[in-house]
């Protein structure tokens, strides 16, 4: 028997992406599992950044490896940032809540972030570029904010069609489990 856990990714617009995640108060095990399979999740989806609401927990955690180099990786627990430096950038984002969807998404360059490792290790860091932008893209995730929220009316027209499939895909989804309910 396997106690490891696998997570299927949550998808906009599931109402869990919508709502506040909460702080994580016992750096237990539970914790570690979770955060294990959270990288699991985000290297077989090739991803870049993952937040806990996008496997469908309300819990305040980030993960993020830029490279896909193990060595590289970065947990998040509880997460603030307390301070964004440097010019706003244009940079197109993805996200793994949102398929085939890309936009143009602009940001500060620099951010400060405070948080605990998955031990509850302190953590206070200033990140820059591409990390940088991850974070606070994955942060947004823990406020319930989503990569359609950011988009210029541009990107939101660009990718209306598929955001609309994306809405009938989740309604199909929803009317299948009343079905088998
Ligand atoms: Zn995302």
């Amino acid at each position: 028997m396997s106690d490891e856990l696998h997570f299927d990714l949550t998808l906009y617009p599931e109402p869990i992406l919508r709502k506040r995640a909460e702080p994580i108060s016992a750096f237990d095990s539970a914790l570690k599992r979770t955060v294990v399979a959270m990288y699991e999740r985000m290297f077989e989806s090739k991803g870049v950044g993952l937040a806990a609401p996008q496997v469908g927990l309300k819990q305040r955690i980030l993960v993020v490896n830029p490279t896909g180099d193990r060595k590289d990786d970065l947990t998040l627990v509880n997460p603030t940032i307390s301070a964004k430096a440097g010019d706003d950038t244009l940079f197109e984002e993805g996200c793994l809540s949102f398929p085939g969807i890309y936009a143009e998404i602009k940001r500060p360059e620099r951010c400060t972030v405070v948080a605990f490792d998955v031990d509850g290790n302190r953590i206070e860091k200033e990140f820059d570029g591409f990390v940088a932008r991850i974070i606070q893209h994955e942060f947004d995730h823990l406020e319930g904010v989503l990569l359609v929220d950011r988009m210029s009316p541009t990107d939101k027209l660009k990718n209306r069609g598929a955001l609309e499939e994306l809405v009938e895909r989740y309604q199909r989804r929803l009317r299948k489990s009343a079905a088998q309910g």
